[in-house]
């Protein structure tokens, strides 16, 4: 089962590599060189590189949603 692998959260690149440690493997950005957590396995690796993609996805949508209530305020 191959596993999808988000785009990086920072830069956007699709240059990423897992990287394994003595115990750990992780997700790094080549173009940035963002890490992800490091976990015991790859999937984990990825699971977690992903969720903080989403949730930065997340994020950046409320504060898009805050701007734009914010720039609707001033003009009222
Ligand atoms: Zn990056």
């Amino acid at each position: 089962m191959k596993r999808i692998l988000e785009a990086c959260p920072f830069c956007a690149s699709q240059q990423l590599n897992i990287v394994q440690g003595l115990l750990t493997q992780r997700v790094v950005c080549k173009v940035c060189n963002a890490q992800g957590r490091r976990e015991k396995d790859a999937l984990q690796a990825v699971n977690a590189w992903n969720r903080v993609y989403h949730e930065l996805q997340l994020s950046r949508r409320i504060e898009t949603r805050q701007m734009v209530r914010e720039v609707g305020g001033l003009r009222n």
